[in-house]
């Protein structure tokens, strides 16, 4: 029987091992480490000789007969839900409608019929979507047009007839409503993670298995071990091969529903099941401008044959109110990935700009955290974004507490920002001369932060700590800094350096292409640890430069200093020499107008700023005590420049930014709405997590203890935090792909923002069970 799965091909194309291999393939491909040495053993030949056959096989030498081999699942095991859903679209809409609807993951087939009612696609949900509302989010993005759902309600026959396809092709993703009992056992993430992989097309060499366990991060045996297991609780199907519907085979497609009377229902699917060419039959709701209730699938050489077979089954079951839904264009028809994440199903734009953009820049984005790496799933590609959201490129809209990883503390888009920059631009980008602009941007950090008597401006934080690092060691004469475990101050050379919790005092260099000689005038204390920092002026007298330190630490989620930190830091520099360089690329304009250094009263002597001060435009600068900032070229000689350093536009953007944050009651409102926020998060989360916040700053780690460091993050479940983040982004809020990065607040964020954010992070944490 399987062995037809040649098909139209003729002898000359397959010859009799073929037939056997293709049959083999079909029926039982071995779960072993080497399949094909096993398929060789039973037809006779090496492994080689197996594994080039199939090969030719799935290439255009032999039709691509075969479409792929993997796991082939039970949709009703695995707890899925499905249904047909038939709409009414204009005619030169349905493409693109067509196009809208196919984006789902879960959209297995999807047909245009010839008739009023003329879209028609399955939809299959797992247990945790609602099935209705996605059919609705669905209807919605193909234009809103009029839709009947269609469930099964009784299934008299699913696709018994083709058998070559019934492994696949048309396997009973629509049997859902079916009478097969659904097994006990619910898949566990780790079972998913088995399933999308397995789903897959396995690569033809000797040990497939092997390279799936390699993806899945486990040895061999567990896969295998896992594809018994997955047998015996109904979840798989089989593992087989799946062959392509010849050409030459069955071309006409034939929808026929049927008006029966409900007491004739049963006897009219057994006529029309028994005969060969009914590969489907169900019985469906009705509705007042739909009143077909039997429905069956038959495919034929022709339409006429077709129309001969409808009438056939008319003649026996005397049922004589029927039409005939001949498909017009295939959309989709494909086999059912199983949990396939939301994120992914509604990103598909994102989706394929995502893999131009990786073919162009490594890993497909200018910054590694964009890339989604730590969360699982792919990037969303932005189109705009406005006030407290952002716009991806399919048309969704998220509630943003990333904002560009801080800067847009006035929400995106801020209209008197942005009207300033027109008129700048207007003006001229950039000239590399001086401006009032550099000045009047000056001016405000010097009157808005404690340490700060003079300020340089430059591109991006990095370039700040770099260069005020630079300025401490040609203050001081000395070359050694300390900076804290899990701080990050920019990628300039000497500063990533983090050091393993075994060796945290050690300056090892934390990305390849570091010099160990360059870092080893690093040294590392672990955050919020006075007596490590003490130890290492003790060890290294008169050698240390400065203490670089993020008052409020924002790139290990969020961590505040613990009373008496900052002091003690400020005491030990003072007493020992060394400066002491507050990192407010994040708090600066941040956590106060003065930044942490005026929320905490702790003056350093240099600070670092970023983000904030240039409102969404590269920007960064360093500045403090005038006798230092003196030694800065031309008046001193530590040398530092920028060509774009002071440029018009970014001097703009901040300058309207601090505009709008110096008025009256902007801090209380982000701290007031930062904490409603924050208490939601925490409520809303049912377990332990541990909640940080300072102004507009706020994490939630999922972790049962306190963090007050890096050792401390990093008990996080960074797997749970992750289940979160697709859950909250699935429900329109975009929170940062790490559970290790700050969480930011704007003023543009309104009330109602915050409720629904809450409202989503309830949702999230009840489907994750708690
Ligand atoms: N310092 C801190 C505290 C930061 O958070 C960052 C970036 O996030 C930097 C420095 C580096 O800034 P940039 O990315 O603009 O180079």
């Amino acid at each position: 029987m399987a062995g037809a799965g040649a098909g139209g091909i003729d002898e000359a194309v397959l010859d009799a091992i073929d037939r056997r291999l293709l049959d083999l393939l079909q029926r039982d491909f071995p779960l072993n480490a080497r399949p094909f040495a096993a398929l060789g053993e039973r037809l006779g030949l090496p492994e080689e000789e197996v594994l080039a056959r199939v090969r030719r096989l799935k290439g255009p030498e032999k039709g691509r007969l075969i479409r792929q081999i993997g796991a082939i699942f039970d949709t009703t095991a695995l707890g899925y839900r499905s249904i047909l859903v038939a709409m009414q679209v204009p005619k030169d809409e349905v493409d693109r409608a067509a196009a809208a609807i196919n984006r789902h993951p879960g959209v297995s087939h999807n047909y245009q019929r010839d008739h009023p009612w003329n879209l028609w696609f399955t939809l299959a949900v797992p247990p945790d979507e609602d099935l209705e509302a996605s059919v609705q989010a669905l209807v919605d993005q193909a234009g809103d047009y009029s839709y009947r759902l269609l469930p099964a309600l009784r299934v008299f026959k699913i696709g018994v007839q083709l058998d070559m396809e019934a492994a696949g092709d048309i396997s009973p993703v629509d049997s859902t409503q079916g009478s097969r009992a659904t097994p006990a056992a619910v898949p566990s993430a780790r079972d998913r993670a088995f399933i999308r992989e397995l789903q897959e097309d396995i690569e033809i060499v000797p040990q497939p298995f092997a390279r799936v366990a390699e993806r899945l991060r486990v040895s061999q045996e567990e896969v295998l071990a896992w594809l018994h297991e997955a047998k015996a609780a109904g979840w798989l199907r089989r593992f087989a091969a799946v062959l392509r519907q010849r050409q030459a085979g069955y071309v006409a497609n034939g929808m026929v529903v049927w008006r029966v009377p409900e007491d004739r229902i049963e006897k009219a699917a057994a006529v029309a099941a028994s005969l060969p060419q009914v590969s489907h039959c169900y019985q469906r709701p009705t509705y007042a401008d739909w009143p077909y209730n039997l429905f069956t699938l038959i495919h034929a050489k022709s339409r006429e044959d077709c129309q001969a077979i409808a009438g056939r089954i008319s003649q026996a079951t005397g049922v004589s109110e029927y039409a005939i839904l001949f498909s017009t264009k295939k959309y989709k028809k494909e086999r059912l990935k199983y949990f396939v994440s939301t994120q992914e199903v509604m990103t598909s734009k994102s989706h394929s700009l995502y893999a131009e953009a990786q073919r162009y820049m490594p890993g497909g984005v200018n910054s590694p955290v964009r890339a989604f790496s730590a969360v699982g799933g792919e990037p969303l590609f932005i189109a705009r974004g406005e006030g407290p959201y952002i716009y991806d490129v399919d048309g969704r809209r998220y509630i943003d507490y990333v904002l560009s990883w801080g800067p847009l503390i006035l929400g995106h888009a801020h209209p008197q920002v942005v009207s300033a920059l027109k008129k700048a631009v207007e003006r001229g980008i950039s000239y590399g001369a001086p401006t009032a602009l550099e000045t009047e941007l000056a001016k405000r950090v010097v009157e808005a932060v404690p340490s700060i008597e003079m300020v340089r401006f430059v591109n991006s934080g990095t370039e700040a700590t770099m260069s005020a690092l630079r300025l401490a060691r040609a203050y001081t004469g000395r070359s050694k800094i300390i900076k804290f475990e899990g701080c990050y101050h920019g990628h300039a050379d000497f500063l990533l350096v983090r050091a393993g919790s075994g060796v945290a005092t050690l300056g090892l260099p934390d990305s390849a292409g570091v010099p160990e000689g360059i870092a080893q005038d690093t040294l590392v204390a672990p955050y919020n640890d006075l007596p490590t920092v003490d130890r290492l002026f003790s060890e290294n007298r008169g050698q240390i430069a400065a203490v670089i330190v993020e008052p409020v630490a924002g790139n290990m989620g969020v961590i505040p200093p613990e009373p008496g930190f900052l002091a003690g830091l400020r005491a030990v520099t003072k007493a020992e020499g060394a400066l002491l360089i507050f990192d407010e690329v994040i708090t600066g304009f941040r956590v106060a107008y003065g930044g942490a250094q005026a929320l905490y009263g702790v003056t350093p002597d240099l600070t670092c700023l970023g983000k904030v001060i240039g409102g969404g435009l590269p920007v960064g600068a360093y500045g403090g005590r005038r006798e230092i900032m003196a030694m800065v070229a031309p008046l001193g000689p530590v040398y530092q420049a920028g060509t774009l350093a002071g440029n018009p536009l970014a001097m703009t953007a901040g300058i309207e930014t601090l505009k709008v944050l110096a008025e009256p009651g902007a801090y209380e409102r982000l701290e007031e709405n930062s904490a409603r926020l924050a208490d939601g998060l925490r409520a809303a989360a049912g377990v332990p997590v541990f909640q940080t916040r300072v102004g507009s700053l706020f994490c939630t780690f999922f972790s049962g203890e306190r963090v007050v460091d890096y050792a401390s993050a990093k008990t996080s479940d960074t797997n749970r935090y992750a289940l979160f983040f697709r859950a909250m982004l699935a429900n329109g809020v975009y929170l940062a792909p790490s559970q290790f990065e700050a969480g930011f607040l704007s003023l543009a964020h309104s009330d109602e923002d915050i409720e629904r954010t809450v409202q989503a992070a309830e949702a999230a944490f009840a489907g994750m069970g708690g």
